[in-house]
């Protein structure tokens, strides 16, 4: 078992497979992706393949596939087939604006995919086009009621935003009423490149929460391959709702994941300065032991908590270029 100083034990893997997204999100990438000069192609299937199969000796159980958008990999198919394939991964996540949903899901979940996230800041089609620079709302929600009835779990992210998409969240919460559906609200997060579209937009979630309590909604107990979000349920409502507010007080208490960058970094925090590349273990098959012993190392660097409180965001530009 994987644990570091704090006694924080890590079940779950990020693992970024692309830093490239076709969508401009206001708070992620406004300016849409723009291949950097010095790119490095991502980390091909059998190296993803390898990473994996040494993460899993340290007893990591569930894998997110996330990016950038992980679907503009034409074998993002392939990807999640052999990560399904390796002993020990029970679960397997992909994150996606689901652009690509509607064709995607029955292959993804015959590959074994347990779990999709997508991102739906809005439900209205014109506030969707202008936070995401595209007007596919409703493909995208087809994709959605597609994967479901694939039997994968959904779960919907959205970003909330003041005066933007705030005037939604009842909307939102609606959805879950009689469709299984789990919607979660991020709270914005300040990255290196969004200080001032943060200083306009973020809002706390506490207004959320309040309204959950008042309408009848417990919250849920964890549980070890849980993501952050702090989940409420209802018992007359067929979905649920998460929150996630990374700048709650113990937010870092319950960290259980460990994160690789598209290019095979190892990143202990979201939003740390570390980058330490295990890419050249990925070369050959028989790696895993060293691959072990290198995440173990570097595991006593964790810190125990970000210092998003004190402005810090370490070397985080956007989270499309690690995996969010
Ligand atoms: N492209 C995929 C997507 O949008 O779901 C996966 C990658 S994206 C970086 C992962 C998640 O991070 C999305 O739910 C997105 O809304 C969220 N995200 C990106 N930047 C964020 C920020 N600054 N604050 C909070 N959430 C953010
Ligand atoms: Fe792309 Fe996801 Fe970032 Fe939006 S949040 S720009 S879809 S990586």
């Amino acid at each position: 078992m994987l644990a570091d100083r704090q006694g924080r034990s890590f079940k779950y893997l990020r693992l970024s497979v692309t830093d490239a997204c076709n969508f401009r999100c206001t708070y992620c990438l406004p300016n849409g992706y723009v291949r950097p000069l010095d790119h490095e192609a991502p980390l091909s299937v059998d190296e993803i393949s390898r990473l994996v199969r040494g993460f899993a000796r340290l007893g990591i159980e569930k894998v997110r596939l996330t990016g950038g958008e992980p679907t503009t990999r034409r074998d993002i198919v392939e990807i999640a087939r052999r990560v399904r394939a390796v002993d020990g991964v029970r679960t397997i996540a992909v994150s996606t604006n689901g652009y690509r949903l509607t064709e995607l899901a029955p292959e993804l979940a015959a590959a074994g995919v347990t779990q999709v996230n997508v991102s739906v800041d809005s439900l209205a089609p014109e506030r969707y086009r202008a936070i995401t620079g595209h007007d596919s709302l409703p493909a995208v929600l087809a994709g959605i009621d597609r994967a479901i009835a694939r039997g994968l779990v959904v779960k919907v992210n959205a970003v909330l935003l003041r005066d933007e998409n705030d005037a939604e969240i009842e909307r939102f919460i609606e959805w879950t009423k009689d469709s299984p559906v789990s919607v979660r609200f991020i709270e914005l997060m300040r990255t290196g490149d969004n200080e001032l579209f943060f200083l306009r937009r973020h809002s706390p979630l506490q207004v959320i929460e309040r309204r959950l309590q008042a309408l009848g909604y417990t919250p849920r107990a964890r549980q070890a391959t849980d993501g952050p979000a702090v989940t409420y349920a209802h018992a007359e409502r067929a979905g649920t709702i998460g929150l996630i507010a990374p700048y709650s007080k113990d937010f870092c208490v319950s960290c259980n994941r460990l994160r690789v960058t598209s290019r095979g970094a190892l990143r202990l925090c979201l939003f740390g300065d570390q980058n330490a590349s295990l890419r050249h273990l990925l070369q050959r098959d028989d790696d895993r032991e060293a691959i072990a012993t290198f995440v173990r190392a570097a595991l006593v660097e964790k810190a125990p908590s970000h210092r998003l409180h004190q402005g810090d965001v370490g070397n985080a530009r956007n989270l499309a270029q690690m995996g969010g």
